[in-house]
């Protein structure tokens, strides 16, 4: 079974360019939209997330909405603990497919570390 994991130098999910995430104030309370909307950088891409060295700067403060934690997908998804697995799965392929694109090397990377399999 494929089991989650965040792949070093992704970044695909820093692209924070609202015109892709129309659904923002569905989970978001309007403080943590706010420190959102004050992150989208040039081109989209989060002020914290450092291109060339693909990585946030700010990795251990990075605001809750950046987490990828039980208790938070919770929280703002609905998600119970036992679907995290797969839901974290597809919103990572999601990302990574809008910004780099299903063929990218992105995706590969990401798909041979969780286990992905199409079959
Ligand atoms: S899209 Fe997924 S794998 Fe890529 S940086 Fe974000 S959490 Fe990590
Ligand atoms: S704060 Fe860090 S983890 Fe969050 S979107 Fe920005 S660069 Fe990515």
């Amino acid at each position: 079974m494929a089991k989650w994991q965040c792949v070093k130098q992704c970044g695909a999910c820093c692209h924070l360019n609202p015109a892709d995430r129309p659904d923002l104030d569905e989970y978001l309370s309007p403080p943590e939209l706010e420190v959102y909307l004050s992150m989208v950088g040039e081109g989209g891409w989060c002020i914290n997330y450092d291109k060339h060295l693909r990585e946030c700067r700010i990795y251990a403060n990075r605001p809750r909405f950046c987490r990828v934690e039980s208790e938070i997908f919770q929280d703002m998804y609905g998600i119970k603990p036992e679907e995290l697995n797969d839901f974290a799965i597809d919103c990572c392929r999601q990302q990574i497919e809008g910004v780099y694109s299903e063929s990218s090397l992105e995706m590969l990377r990401f798909d041979e570390a969780v286990g992905f399999d199409f079959c």
